[in-house]
């Protein structure tokens, strides 16, 4: 009703909204504890190795003393361990508790909620396969979440308030807009792109735009982002709009996508993970290492025989967060994998070092022998040019369609060996339809994975 209601006002309405939407938002991300998050967390990145310890435990204690008391599947399972979370020690005890599944949390929702925190807005988790996942936020979680993120643009010369285009899937403009594909926040002076009008024939409204807004970074879906930078090159404007940073969000960033950004930009490209379950946050520091955020919770990195991974092996990320209070996340399994590196970047930060984001869970395909093979289309696509962008969906265990956006210098060479790394990766029996098409389709959320799996 209200959407409808958005929709048909004119533009300037649909701004004056949009800066009074983001303003009720900003009072509570930006309220309450949030200027005492961000300061403490100002002087927490200069802590030892030590310090950023002795901090994780007491905020254990509180975040899983409250869980203890206030939710039922906390209480009992600390009680089934005999475990006091109040007293803890250390985090060795972490390891004989069991994994969080998101079928879990998804099936017995009520068991996991704090009853004494008020839920102040809920967040769904989309996800290609399966139900959505609904996270309930209180103000306190939802400040933390805003302070990091905050700490994390300080840390690469960026303030919060600052002149920004925000580039997510937030649908702002209606679909039938002809010529305005952006509105206004004022206040929180950030030009809200629309992920569904970019195209060839729209570039350059959206540019004259971008080039009189003056932002002076980008935050948004790294699809988005991308395609941005790859109208931006092709038009020969590179170098026309001088960025601070760049920070991607939600898709895996490749190496081609931050080369393109950074050409497009002359800047830094800042890539960070998290999600919206409120885990523990990874980011890129100003060296290119990603860095688990210590204060944000604790990761641990388990190997295929579930035993702590070593560096340079590939690892399952189980995640306890210290910032999510109205749903406590304790050793949960988010699906997605990683490679240790080993503890020795010069930026200052004592944090972990992780060498490579590997996977992400959409990007797992699953054979008929019950292989699981991760990153799947980057592995398929790293050694071919001429593909502007592909997607590739799994309809079988051995049958597979390939959307494929191709160069000018396409040719029926590249198709092959696209069917050769599939048969390399996967095996002979493999069934694959090509399909050439215009532009990758979004998600009705905006995003555009790069892989789709619709085996189980
Ligand atoms: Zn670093």
């Amino acid at each position: 009703m209200l959407k409808k209601i958005y929709d048909n006002s004119p533009t300037v309405l649909q701004d004056l909204f949009l800066t009074l939407q983001a303003f009720k938002y900003r009072k509570f991300r930006q309220g309450g504890r949030y200027n005492e998050f961000l300061s403490f967390l100002r002087k927490s990145q200069h802590f030892s190795k030590e310090e950023l310890f002795n901090w994780q435990l007491e905020q254990f204690k509180k975040v899983f003393g409250e869980a203890y008391d206030n939710t039922s599947y906390y209480k009992q399972l600390f009680d089934n361990y005999n475990i006091d979370p109040k007293s803890v020690r250390d985090f060795d005890f972490l390891k004989q508790l069991p994994v969080l599944t998101k079928d879990i949390l998804r099936q017995h929702p009520s068991r996991f909620i704090n009853k004494e925190r008020k839920i102040v807005y809920t967040a769904k988790t989309g996800g290609t396969t399966g139900a959505p996942l609904i996270t309930p936020f209180d103000g306190e979680s939802t400040q933390w979440a805003f302070a990091f993120l905050a700490r994390f643009f300080e840390q690469n010369g960026v303030q919060y308030g600052d002149r920004n285009l925000h580039m997510t899937g937030q649908q702002v403009v209606p679909l039938n807009e002809k010529k305005k594909f952006w509105r206004t926040d004022f206040l929180g002076k950030s030009l809200y792109l629309s992920v569904h009008h970019l195209g060839p024939k729209t570039f350059h409204l959206y540019w004259n735009k971008i080039i009189s807004f003056r932002p002076k970074y980008i935050f948004g879906y790294t699809s988005f982002i991308y395609d941005l930078a790859r109208h931006v090159n092709q038009n020969n404007k590179s170098g026309q709009l001088k960025l601070q940073a760049i920070f991607p969000s939600s898709e895996k960033l490749t190496d081609e996508m931050r080369s393109e950004m950074e050409l497009a930009f002359s800047c830094k490209v800042l890539d960070h993970y998290g999600s919206t379950e409120g885990i523990p946050l990874i980011t890129e520091c100003k060296m290119g290492n990603y860095h688990v955020v210590p204060e944000s919770g604790i990761v641990e990195f388990l190997n295929e025989q579930g035993e702590p991974a070593v560096v340079g092996e590939q690892a399952e990320m189980i995640m306890t967060s210290l910032r999510q209070l109205s749903r406590p996340i304790l050793r949960y399994k988010i699906g997605d994998t990683a490679i240790l590196s080993p503890d020795n970047c010069t930026c200052g930060l004592h944090w972990p070092v992780i060498q490579e984001l590997t996977g992400r869970l959409s990007e797992w395909i699953t054979l008929k022998d019950g292989r699981r093979i991760s990153q799947f289309s980057h592995q398929v696509f790293k050694m071919v040019s001429n593909v502007i962008e592909s997607q590739i969906i799994q309809e079988g265990y051995d049958v597979f369609k390939v959307l494929i956006v191709k160069s000018d210098q396409f040719t029926v060479d590249d198709e092959v060996f696209i069917g050769d790394r599939f048969r390399d990766l996967i095996g002979s029996k493999v069934v694959i339809e090509f399909e050439y098409v215009e532009a990758i389709p979004k998600t009705i959320g905006g995003k555009k994975p790069s892989l789709i799996s619709k085996v189980k």
